[in-house]
């Protein structure tokens, strides 16, 4: 089987290079085992930071999750057939003990029985259905916590986590605002989701667009972005808004920190709560949030996006497209 490795830590922006995709023999199957194969498998942002906390130097597998099928099995528990959500890295198929394998380090385990999401597409467990509808949900629901009639205001609004975090919002009878990296995906955030205001970061300044399109001001901020940009909408919060901070993409790839603003002043000032989470930290209650994901889908509440890049090969292509927006909503690779 195929799995991609990298080979030397990233530098800067992710580059093909820094990749190299390896062949190996799989050896026969130990009690308690199970052999998976991958149908699709997530690429995520965090996915550059977290390779420079692997214990051990590259190259290794890139760290990852997929959705599989068990095709081979010598575990009671994992029968063949089963659908798993498998935290094993980008891997064409692997084999893994599930009972031994422990969790990730987060919490989450490494193999789980993908949850019952119906006739939802598989991929979704990726994606609305997995960690980053969780992201989205749980970050909405319990560390912003919006009242009805509220602003929201979203960074990186057109992915994965950002477009669900816009529509959740607006179940809660929300006013949605999100931003974007070009002008197609801020017609889509208005014209398919519904956002009440979107702007193109890179054509105009945040502070413009937060006078022009937020005089209300920000009630919750879900920062996907981080940066300057962060600083801005900061500065432009109401009195008690709630700050989820949840990623920081714009400072991913710098080699230097970035410098902002001083936003401890706002937020002594506004009396603001900011908080950092991660989607694991809900670990107890996992399955409520897919569930509740995949019924608002059913129910036509929240319609998923994904782009899905073909074939195994091209994972580091979709993962660099990560960093230079070329996702609508969940971008994940189809084996
Ligand atoms: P996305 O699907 O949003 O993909 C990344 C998007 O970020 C791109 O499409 C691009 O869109 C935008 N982007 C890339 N570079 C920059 C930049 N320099 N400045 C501004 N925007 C940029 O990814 P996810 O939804 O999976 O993740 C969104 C954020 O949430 C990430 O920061 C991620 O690390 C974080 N995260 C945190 C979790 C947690 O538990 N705390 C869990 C999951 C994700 P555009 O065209 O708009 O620029």
């Amino acid at each position: 089987a195929r799995r991609w490795a990298l080979r030397v830590h990233f530098q800067g922006a992710p580059k093909l290079e820094d990749f190299e995709l390896v062949q190996e023999e799989l050896e026969p199957l130990q009690d308690g085992e199970i052999f998976y194969q991958s149908e699709f498998i997530s690429v995520d942002p965090y996915q550059r930071n977290y390779t420079l906390r692997m214990p051990i130097p590259p190259p290794f597998t890139m760290p990852g999750s997929v959705v599989g099928q068990v095709k081979d099995s010598r575990n009671l528990d994992f029968p063949v057939g089963t659908r798993v959500v498998v935290y094993d890295g980008w891997r064409e198929a692997g084999i893994i003990n599930p009972t031994t394998a422990g969790n990730h380090g987060t919490g989450l385990d490494m193999v789980r029985k993908a949850p019952d999401i119906g006739n939802l597409p598989l991929s979704l467990l990726l994606g609305a259905c997995g960690m980053p509808g969780n992201t989205a949900y749980f970050g909405v629901t319990e560390i912003c916590r919006p009242q009805k009639g509220e602003t929201v205001l979203v960074t990186g609004a057109a992915g994965a986590v950002g477009s669900l975090v816009g529509q959740i919002s607006k179940v809660k009878g929300c006013k949605v605002i999100g931003f974007a990296g070009s002008d197609d995906k801020v017609a889509w955030l208005k014209d398919n989701l519904a956002f009440d205001e979107a702007f193109n970061y890179k054509k105009t300044t945040m502070e413009t667009s937060l006078s022009k399109g937020v005089p209300q001001g920000v009630d919750c901020f879900f920062d996907n972005v981080g940066g300057e940009d962060a600083s801005s909408v900061i500065a432009a919060m109401n009195v008690c808004g709630r700050v989820a901070c949840c990623g920081a993409i714009a400072s991913y790839n710098v080699k230097e920190p970035l410098k902002t603003t001083a936003i401890q002043y706002f937020l002594i000032r506004k009396r603001l709560k900011m908080e950092g989470f991660q989607a694991a930290q809900f670990k107890d209650r996992w399955d409520e949030g897919v569930l509740q994901m995949a019924k608002w889908i059913q129910e036509g509440k929240l319609k998923p996006q994904e782009t899905v890049v073909d074939g195994f090969e091209n994972t580091p292509n979709a993962f660099m497209g990560l960093f230079s927006g070329d996702n609508l909503g969940k971008m994940v690779v189809k084996v």
